[in-house]
């Protein structure tokens, strides 16, 4: 059994080790595991192996890689708190996205340099400074003391940039080993660095193209313009009904019916997010906001369902004019879904609402592009609510709470293949340049998360887990 002296060893020892942590994340950002490139093959399992090595030095058990479809995922466990601690399963990823444009980098990307407090490197932030900041944290407690307050499943993932294709059947095959009481994600980007963020929601995805198509080849205006419908003023027409032009709300029939609506607890909890309105027309620089009637602007883009047209291709688009009626038309739109809508239901409703109000003079084709679940974890949670309190041992703040407007499937995979909620804590800051040249983690940021860390395993340990 694990005691509260132990907690005190271990920040004293990630005070001390901060240098030699330093160290230790350059081994593994000097390592370029490109997910996305054929070429980075031999690195990605290179990192992987440094990842085992590191857990096995640390003193977990059975660390090892798993050979999946794509690229290996790691695993270790530390099991010897006993059956009356709490199970925490940490996520991260390894692999990270691809460098270009090279020119635009100040430094090489996969050389880690130091100036003032931030660290440049690709992945600094996203994720291994991040995912690492979750692991030291448990060397600090087998360093100093031995032991873990709490047991530990430690999971590594080197596809999430790819979008993670192998992760649903890596998590259905081992629901019984991955069982857990809650799981830790640390791959975010916190306010500004005195405002940490705890995300408790994502919306899902359901990615639709169409293609219209009218006469057998393209016409000329002048000769049946008039005689046979335009597929490009069909589909106009088509798109303009998929959504209210006062109200926004998105016209497709039974849309909104499994729609969670949040309560005024919720709405306060979300309204004391910082920036609000005013910070999003700031971002955006559009001339005034919009959306759909009754919410906020944070409302609208988290626990509210969106419709987006992305592109409509067909036609005469290039310069000057051509006098054609198009054969064939498409568009491109997407719907970003909240509990609990199921994008399978939201892509049947949405073809079957086109196909009753397009005209008998058009042919349509469906083709679904992406789907993902949405998520949301109760923020009342007591993994979630030790999340709170660690942030405020280790930042000296008590974090805000966000639900955001993009998809991580992973999140959703995890809630639904092992039934334990998902805490997604960051460290990273939103000038990070993550996915871009010159990333980079600020460093203070990564000693405190070392030490939020120590504090959240060790009160999530004390508390009781349902
Ligand atoms: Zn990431």
């Amino acid at each position: 059994m694990a005691s509260g002296t132990d907690t005190v060893d271990a920040l004293a020892y990630a005070r001390k080790n901060q240098t030699i942590f330093l160290e230790r994340l350059f081994e593994l950002l000097r390592i370029p595991s490109i997910s996305t490139l054929a070429e980075n093959v031999a690195d990605i399992d290179r990192a992987a192996d440094w990842l085992v090595s590191y857990l096995t030095e640390t003193g977990l058990s059975n660390a090892q890689k798993y050979q999946t479809a794509g690229h290996p995922l790691v695993y270790a466990e530390w099991l010897e708190a006993g059956s009356s601690a709490p199970v925490l399963l940490i996520y991260g990823h390894y692999d990270v996205q691809p460098v270009d444009p090279l020119d635009l980098w100040h430094t090489p990307p996969f050389e880690p340099v130091v100036k003032g407090d931030h660290l440049y490197c690709r992945g600094a932030s996203d994720d291994k400074g991040q995912m690492m900041a979750l692991l030291f944290a448990l060397e600090s407690y087998l360093k100093a003391s031995g032991r873990l307050p709490l047991n530990v499943k430690v999971l590594l993932e080197g596809e999430e940039e790819i979008l993670s294709p192998n992760m649903d059947a890596f998590l259905a095959a081992h629901r019984e080993q991955l069982a857990c009481d809650a799981i830790v994600i640390c791959d975010d980007s916190i306010f500004d660095a005195n405002t940490p963020v705890i995300t408790y929601g994502l919306r899902g995805n359901c990615y639709m193209e169409i293609e219209v198509s009218g006469p057998s080849q393209d016409l000329h205006s002048g000769s049946f313009g008039g005689a046979v419908d335009n597929p490009l003023n069909v589909l106009v027409r088509m798109l303009a009904a998929l959504q209210d032009s006062n109200t926004h709300r998105v016209l497709i029939p039974g849309f909104y019916e499994h729609v969670r609506e949040i309560d005024e607890a919720e709405r306060a909890l979300l309204t004391a997010y910082p920036g609000g309105e005013e910070q999003t027309q700031l971002l955006t620089g559009v001339p005034a906001l919009a959306g759909e009637s009754g919410y906020s602007a944070i409302e609208r883009t988290s626990v509210r369902p969106t419709l987006d047209i992305h592109g409509i291709p067909g036609g005469f688009t290039a310069k000057g004019k051509k006098t054609v009626i198009p054969a064939h038309v498409g568009a491109k739109i997407s719907m970003r879904l909240v509990p609990d809508q199921d994008p399978d239901e939201i892509q049947s409703l949405f073809e079957k609402y086109l196909r009753s109000i397009a005209p008998p003079t058009v042919h349509l084709e469906f083709r679904c592009l992406g789907k993902a679940l949405p998520a949301v974890v109760d923020y009342r949670h007591p993994a979630v609510q030790a999340a709170a309190e660690a942030y405020q041992r280790g930042f000296g703040a008590f974090p805000v709470y966000t639900r955001t407007g993009g998809s991580i499937a992973v999140v959703a995979e995890m809630i639904h293949w092992l039934g334990a909620p998902v805490v997604m804590a960051g460290l990273g800051l939103p000038d990070d340049q993550i996915h871009a040249p010159n990333e980079r983690f600020y460093l203070p940021n990564f000693y405190r998360g070392i030490e939020t860390m120590i504090h959240y395993y060790d009160i999530l340990a004390a508390g009781r887990m349902p």
